[in-house]
C-alpha cells in the first residue's frame, strides 16, 4: 500500500510493503505517527522539523519525505491523471488508462524548469494511492512510474 501525506512544507511517502513496524517513527513524533488512529499518519499535527527527523530514523525505507516547494499535486479523475500545480498553472502530470486488467500509467512528465524537486514521484504516488483506494490493480508502461512502483 502506498500513501502520500502532505502539509504546507513537505510531502511524506509511505510504502506499507517495506514497513516492519519498528515504530521508530512513533517514538520520534508520536502526534504524527499513531498506529491507533486512522489514517495513522497525520503530518499536520507536529512541526515539520520533528517529522523530518522521525522519518530520517525509519530503518526500512518505508517512509521518505521531500519539500513541497509550494507545488500542489491533486487528482484530475475526469482526465485520468494527477496534475502538479504552480498556482493555477499545470506544470506536470501523470496519465493513466483504465483497462480491464486495471490502471496503467503510461506517461509522467514535469516541466524542465521544475526538475529535481521530486514532483514526478508525488504525481505517480498520487495515482498509485488512488488506484489502491479504488481496489484497482496498478501497473505502469511508463518507465519512471514503473521504477516508483518497484521501489
Ligand atoms: S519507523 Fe519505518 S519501519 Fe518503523 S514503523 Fe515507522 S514506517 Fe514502519
Amino acid at each position: 500500500m502506498h500513501r502520500l501525506y502532505e502539509n504546507d512544507d513537505i510531502a511524506v511517502f509511505w510504502n506499507s510493503d517495506k514497513c516492519f513496524h519498528a515504530k521508530r517513527c512513533v517514538h520520534g513524533s508520536p502526534k504524527t505517527f499513531d498506529p491507533k488512529r486512522k489514517p495513522w499518519i497525520d503530518v499536520r499535527r507536529a512541526e515539520t522539523k520533528e517529522i523530518w527527523q522521525a522519518i530520517s530514523e525509519c530503518p526500512s525505507g518505508a517512509l521518505s519525505c521531500i519539500y513541497r516547494h509550494n507545488i500542489d499535486v491533486v487528482m484530475d479523475d475526469e482526465n485520468c491523471r494527477s496534475i502538479a500545480l504552480d498556482g493555477e498553472k499545470i506544470i506536470g502530470e501523470c496519465d493513466y488508462q483504465v483497462t480491464e486488467q486495471g490502471w496503467n500509467i503510461y506517461h509522467t512528465g514535469v516541466g524542465p524548469e521544475y526538475g529535481g524537486k521530486g514532483i514526478a514521484r508525488r504525481l505517480v504516488y498520487k495515482v498509485i494511492e488512488q488506484a489502491e483506494r479504488s481496489c484497482a490493480e496498478i501497473g505502469a508502461s511508463c518507465s519512471y512510474a514503473r521504477k516508483v512502483l518497484d521501489e
